[in-house]
């Protein structure tokens, strides 16, 4: 496929879950991305982890993004990272916002992501690639949806050069929040993130949380199934294949994965559309 492609992992909690990671990072490797990312936890949780892996990833000979959140972070912990990135030779950051833990308040000298964006590009100019987050469904917590597109917008004109969304299932909404982010102006590519369906607990669960939306006809089909796993991945990947030639037809600029540390929905759905 001629589209750039690009693969988000997160960062393994045990050795076998390192070398595990490993293993399916050659296997997505023969789809030649464009650059792998790297997830970033609340709080800055996992930081360790996720430059180790950046690092790893750096070292295969793959261009790779750190994701980087900045809620409760200071300046100077933020300078201290940056510069610590860049000597490892990373060039591609994912900033955002992030999520505090439950329990934490709500201390620390950034409160959205269009700040860590400006900080960026006042400390260290154009020595990174921005990447940031979009939601054509609307994040959780915005205020409206004309309030979240704007905060877009400001994020955008803050100086990020592209944008990776929340997975979606609804290309219409994706469209549409493209065409407006580019009236107003935000007219960077937004490229879309592409959740392969794998399980169906988990999906329902973790989606109503982080603002995108099974349609009823996905939820239903999946629920019908139960605990048949075999018809629940047979069913999510004829979907999410169907979404990627969509998206494609229409003239994307790229496809990110959520490839969830493994490595065979991604390559199940790449292989399905190298074959239409
Ligand atoms: P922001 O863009 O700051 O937006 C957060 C909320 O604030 C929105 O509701 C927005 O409408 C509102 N807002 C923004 N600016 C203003 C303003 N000026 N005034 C009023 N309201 C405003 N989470 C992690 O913890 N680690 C990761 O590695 C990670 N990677 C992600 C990758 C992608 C591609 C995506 C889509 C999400 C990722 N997330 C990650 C989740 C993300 O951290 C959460 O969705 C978080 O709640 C918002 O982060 P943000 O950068 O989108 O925030």
């Amino acid at each position: 496929m001629g589209l750039p492609l690009s693969f988000e992992f997160f960062p393994p909690k045990t050795p076998e879950g390192a070398e595990k990671l490993r293993v399916v990072r050659q296997a997505l490797y023969a789809k030649n991305p464009q650059f792998c990312s790297v997830t970033y936890g609340a709080g800055g949780s996992t930081q360790q982890g996720t430059f180790d892996t950046v690092g790893e990833i750096l070292a295969e000979g793959v261009s790779a993004a750190s994701h980087f959140s900045c809620i409760g972070a200071t300046k100077a912990s933020v300078r201290e990272q940056l510069a610590t990135l860049k000597a490892m030779g990373v060039k591609r950051l994912v900033a955002l916002r992030g999520d505090l833990p439950s329990g934490y308040g709500a201390s620390g000298e950034f409160h959205y992501a269009s700040d860590l964006v400006a900080f960026i590009r006042e400390e260290t100019g154009r020595d990174f690639h921005i990447e940031v987050a979009a939601y054509p469904e609307v994040h959780p917590q915005a205020k409206s949806p004309e309030a979240d597109l704007q905060a877009y917008v400001t994020k955008v004109k803050a100086g990020a050069d592209s944008a990776i969304t929340q997975y979606f299932y609804n290309t219409d909404a994706y469209f549409r929040f493209v065409d407006e982010a580019y009236k107003r102006g935000a007219d960077v590519p937004v490229v879309p993130g592409i959740m392969p369906i794998t399980s169906s607990t988990q999906l329902l669960r973790f989606s109503d949380a982080c603002g995108a939306e099974i349609p009823r006809w996905i939820r239903l089909r999946l629920q019908g199934y139960g605990d048949d796993m075999a018809s629940i991945q047979a069913f999510g990947l004829e979907v999410v294949t169907d979404l990627c030639d969509q998206l494609i037809t229409a003239g994307v600029p790229a496809l990110h994965f959520y490839a969830m540390n493994q490595s065979a929905p991604t390559l199940g759905v790449l292989d399905g559309l190298a074959q239409r």
